[in-house]
């Protein structure tokens, strides 16, 4: 059976398969282990703002890098097949997008299409007491907001493994990650993760083995906690009533960080997460196993 590279979501293993054999012929055993041992489960493609690009970069005998502006991406793959996953912002304009490749022969530049989505869009009428902050909740919003530019540029060794994920909280996932919303008129940030409806106290784990790289207690996300994946890939978990780690711990997939809440600018208990891939906040949903 023949596969497309980016339309399912697998490597195309018969192009593999005949490449595996005829690298069994003739290279280095060391070379056939690392293609046929890193078989990376990808989260499913979407080339639209909001989603993840899957970027064939072809063949090559070491890992290349490649960067959406200056943003560094995570490349998988093995000699054979390279791929870049490029997470796309939600502002990105649709059309032809461009990565850089440095390799061995050199840099070029690789071109993909970013295709049209259309979010909903959500329209409320609200007091004007809760759009406008207070001088020094929007003096600390821009403290945090830095703070938080700094977080999301964090790049680490790559990932290992899968990189599908699970769900970190029992509860109703709602679909709003794009969700576009107006109060009274003006347009806000787009809804940037999906929101987990959970009671409080709901255990929130890590959806992937991470590192925490940042907790804290912030004025929109409330008690927040930053787990970094690897390769530009992080997660944010946002609005907990407790915070069950600390800086520079590893959590294993699966394993507790917090509890949900209702901290921050929230009207009731949910768990929101942001996943964040080279500093773009793309849909979690396609990272989760369907
Ligand atoms: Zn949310």
């Amino acid at each position: 059976m023949l596969y497309s590279l980016n339309d399912h979501g697998l490597a195309a293993p018969s192009r593999r398969a005949l490449l595996l054999a005829a690298l069994a012929c003739g290279t280095t055993a060391a070379v056939r282990a690392q293609a046929q041992g890193s078989a990376a489960v990808f989260p499913r493609a979407a080339a639209v703002p909001g989603g993840v690009a899957r970027v064939d970069l072809g063949a090559a005998p070491a890992r290349p890098q490649a960067f959406a502006g200056d943003a560094p991406l995570l490349v998988l793959g093995d000699p054979i097949v390279w791929t870049a996953l490029v997470g796309i912002p939600l502002s990105a304009t649709p059309g032809e997008a461009r990565i850089r490749v440095r390799g061995t022969e050199g840099e070029r530049d690789i071109a993909y299409t970013i295709t049209p989505k259309r979010y909903t869009e959500q329209h409320l009428k609200v007091s004007p007491r809760t759009v406008d902050l207070a001088p020094e909740d929007l003096a600390r919003h821009e403290r945090e907001r830095a703070h938080q530019q700094g977080v999301i540029a964090t790049f680490s060794a790559l990932p290992v493994g899968s990189l599908r994920m699970q769900q970190p909280c029992t509860g109703r996932r709602s679909s709003s990650f794009g969700l576009r919303r107006f109060f009274n008129g003006q347009p806000r940030n787009p809804h940037s993760g999906m929101d987990i409806a959970a009671p409080t106290g709901t255990p929130v784990v890590a959806p992937l083995p991470g590192t925490v790289i940042d907790t804290g207690d912030y004025f929109f996300n409330g008690h927040t906690v930053w787990l970094d994946h690897g390769g530009g890939l992080l997660s944010m978990m946002c609005h907990l009533s407790r915070i069950d780690c600390k800086v520079g711990d590893r959590l294993a997939v699966g394993q507790r960080l917090g509890a949900v809440g209702a901290t921050g600018r929230v009207t009731g208990p949910h768990l929101h997460w942001t996943i964040s891939l080279n500093r773009a906040s793309v849909d979690p949903a396609l990272f989760i196993d369907a």
